[in-house]
Formats: structure tokens, C-alpha cells, sequence
């Protein structure tokens, strides 16, 4: 029997928002929730994928000699440049989309989740945005708790890479302001999941 695709769920926010957290957050109502930066990670690591050639003629100094990006090269040669790091999304995208568009169809749900980062660069196709924001200070401050081998440069890099919070807002239907205890968050995303439930099922 055929069955409607789910609704798409998009997901995102800066780093140390706290993205994985709501993700986990919907996982734990049964939502289907899709990590679209693991996505893209699993594609850069396969030197047989489609999308490798290009990524490889286009960033030679970031390959390691298996024909997968380097590990660490994404802090150590794209957080530090601003246009290759736009331009290995670019390659990238196609096929995550691709990827996520056919992982959503195999799901029976009203909807699902796509957690990335990167979401807020540029308009995916989802039915809609969800933003998880929080201050600069208590996103640094989570970001220094779970990485404590990552340098304050480092950090800093990162962060200012990063769309700012206005940007991530400005495309939202929905924004969770992470800033509380984690039990405030999850309510938050409990109610919202009513929401869309109800936004989303089918009688
Ligand atoms: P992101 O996926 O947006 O980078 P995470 O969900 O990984 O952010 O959260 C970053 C860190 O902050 C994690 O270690 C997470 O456990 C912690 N964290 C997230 N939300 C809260 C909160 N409301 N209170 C305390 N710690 C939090």
C-alpha cells in the first residue's frame, strides 16, 4: 500500500544552539529524526561516492591518499576559509538532498526531522523551519563543556563562520529559545510536537 511522504521538519541553528538536543528531544516521541551533517560526513568518507571526484579535483590539499577528506580538515583547512568551505557545501548538497529525500520517503510518520547546521545557508524543501537559538555566551560556554580539546582559535573559527542568529531567525516558522534547564527544553519540544502533530496528521 502506498502512503504519503512525510511533512519535513527542518532543524537548525548555530553551533552549541542545542539542534542535537531537540533532535534527541523528538527522537524520544517517535519522531524520525535524519542528522544531515552525518549524512554529509558519510558521503566524504566514501572515496567511491559519486560526488568525491569533484570534491577531490576541487580541494587536493584536504584529501588524505584513501580519497577521503582528511580528518580534522574540516576544522583545519575549510572553518579557516570561508569560500571553500561555501564551495564544498555546494558540491555536498545535491547529494545529501538526495539522500534525505529518499531515507524521508521510507519513513511512515506524519513527518520527520532533518537536523543541520547548515540549513540555514540556503532554502531547502521542508514544510518548515524550525531554529533553536541561544546567546553567543551560553552557546561558547557549551561548545568550551564539549570539546575540550578544541582551542579557543579554534572555537572562534567556528563561531565566526556561523550565520548569525538573526539570519537562522529571519527563516523560521518556529524558534526554541535554548536557555533554560534541559526539562524546560523538552517540554518545549513536547508542545511543538502537539503542534505538528496536529498540523500533520492525516484524518
Ligand atoms: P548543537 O547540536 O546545536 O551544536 P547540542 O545539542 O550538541 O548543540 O548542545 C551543545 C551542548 O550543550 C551539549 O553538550 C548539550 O548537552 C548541551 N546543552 C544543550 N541544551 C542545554 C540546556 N538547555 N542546558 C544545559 N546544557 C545544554
Amino acid at each position: 500500500m502506498t502512503h504519503p511522504d512525510p511533512h519535513v521538519l527542518a532543524l537548525t541553528g548555530a553551533v552549541g544552539s542545542g539542534k542535537s538536543t531537540v533532535a534527541s528531544a523528538f527522537a524520544a516521541l517517535d519522531v524520525p529524526c535524519l542528522d544531515a551533517d552525518l549524512v554529509a560526513r558519510a558521503i566524504h568518507q566514501d572515496p567511491a561516492h559519486p560526488a568525491m571526484a569533484a570534491i577531490a579535483a576541487a580541494f587536493p590539499q584536504a584529501m588524505d591518499s584513501d580519497g577521503r577528506l582528511a580528518r580534522g580538515s574540516l576544522r583545519s583547512v575549510f572553518a579557516r576559509d570561508a569560500a571553500a568551505n561555501a564551495q564544498l557545501k555546494q558540491l555536498l548538497r545535491p547529494w545529501v538532498l538526495e539522500a534525505a529525500r529518499s531515507w524521508t520517503a521510507a519513513r511512515h510518520a506524519p513527518y520527520v526531522v532533518w537536523e543541520s547546521a547548515l540549513i540555514g545557508d540556503q532554502a531547502i524543501p521542508a514544510a518548515r523551519v524550525l531554529v533553536v537559538d541561544a546567546p553567543s555566551q551560553v552557546r561558547m560556554a557549551r561548545l568550551a563543556l564539549r570539546n575540550p580539546d578544541w582551542t579557543p582559535t579554534q572555537v572562534a573559527a567556528i563561531f565566526a563562520m556561523q550565520p548569525s542568529r538573526e539570519a537562522y531567525i529571519e527563516g523560521a516558522h518556529d524558534v526554541i529559545v535554548n536557555e533554560g534547564t534541559p526539562d524546560a527544553l523538552a517540554r518545549m519540544v513536547q508542545d511543538l510536537h502537539r503542534k505538528y502533530t496536529s498540523l500533520w496528521s492525516t484524518p
